[in-house]
């Protein structure tokens, strides 16, 4: 960790082939950060079981998803990259932290509440627990900076005050408060042009998808809603095809669709044609990099594995302090 500035942490469960949403929120601000930090990716199996009805798809989207970090360029030279439930202590950790955490914070939590909505039937105890262990994931490895999508703010506020908590109880400085760090586009919305990018809501855009598969998605792009005829003049200022166009596209062609958008110069076929060639292109090396490294299943596996032990050795020596801390005998 010496010339490094801090330390990195960040989590995702294996929902399989990454979106734009995690690529633009999330995935980037990993790759970015690997240069200046010591950075720890983790795939968190143990947090999909709290909504998985079945665990029959967990080891392929490990794998998918392992596939995409690494094809995004994430560096296991550099970076660690493992799998959560190969690192036990953090199981213990979010015991001990659970009892620094009054209840009722966790059943308030706005995301808690969602997922009970959506699952009611399966509103179980690791479900409530969720955040807990987000905390644990993330303090086990004593990490300063945590790169998420702004989705995920209410869960690093909440791992601040469980830090605080425990330290306070404890009278420690062990824990570490962590900060959040967002992309420039920390909320990427989905195809629907109204809600978050999400795989659940089926309005994403694959990373790993086709050339052709992308193009079919970004046509179906939902565009500013007052502009029913081509004639209609457009405002791209609540357009989600133009927001994507800011990232993707070269400076005159985001000017371009700007000026000629307002006054209907360009319609939404065209404009979608633009967007979805610029996004190829964008991808076009993360897909090359993808399919190679599918070449080599036993690779990425390898990987996780010495991720995994790379991982425990920081994490047991966290544990050593915690235990210590907390006065067990
Ligand atoms: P998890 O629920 O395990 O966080 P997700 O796939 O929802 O898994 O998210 C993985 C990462 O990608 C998180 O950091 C999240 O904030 C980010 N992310 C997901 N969807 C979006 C989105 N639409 N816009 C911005 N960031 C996103």
């Amino acid at each position: 960790m010496s010339q490094k500035k801090g330390r990195v942490f960040s989590g995702a469960r294996p929902t399989g082939r990454q979106h734009l949403g995690n690529y633009l929120g999330a995935i980037r601000n990993y790759v970015a950060l690997q240069e200046d930090y010591e950075c720890i990716y983790c795939i968190v199996d143990v947090h999909a079981l709290t909504t998985l009805e079945t665990t029959r798809d967990l080891r392929q989207n490990t794998y998918e998803m392992a596939l995409d970090w690494l094809a995004a360029g994430i560096d296991p030279e550099k970076s660690i990259i493992f799998v959560q439930s190969n690192v036990p202590q953090v199981m213990e950790l979010h015991t001990y932290l659970s009892m620094v955490t009054p209840l009722g914070k966790l059943t308030d939590l706005p995301t808690f509440k969602e997922k009970a909505r959506q699952q009611p039937h399966n509103v179980n105890y690791g479900l409530v627990g969720y955040p807990v262990l987000m905390t644990a994931d993330i303090v086990l490895y004593k990490a300063n900076l945590v790169p998420v999508g702004l989705d995920q703010a209410p869960h690093i506020e909440f791992a601040r005050e469980v830090v605080r908590s425990f330290n306070y109880r404890y009278n420690t400085q062990v824990l570490i408060e962590p900060e959040m760090k967002v992309t420039e586009v920390p909320k990427v919305l989905g195809i629907d042009g109204q809600q978050k990018m999400s795989k659940s809501l089926n309005n994403h855009i694959e990373l790993a998808a086709t050339p052709e598969e992308t193009l079919q998605r970004v046509m179906q792009m939902v565009t500013d809603p007052q502009r029913v005829r081509r004639t209609d003049p457009g405002n791209p200022d609540v357009c989600n095809v133009f927001t994507m166009h800011k990232v993707f596209s070269k400076p005159e062609e985001i000017a371009m669709v700007n000026v000629e958008c307002r006054r209907a110069g360009i319609g939404c076929v065209d404009c979608k044609r633009l967007l979805a060639r610029n996004l190829n292109e964008h991808l076009a090396p993360f897909r090359e990099r993808r399919a190679e490294l599918a070449q080599n299943p036993e690779t990425i596996w390898e990987i996780l594995r010495q991720g995994a032990a790379r991982a425990r050795v920081i994490a047991e020596q966290t544990m050593q302090e915690v235990r210590e801390a907390i006065g067990l005998p």
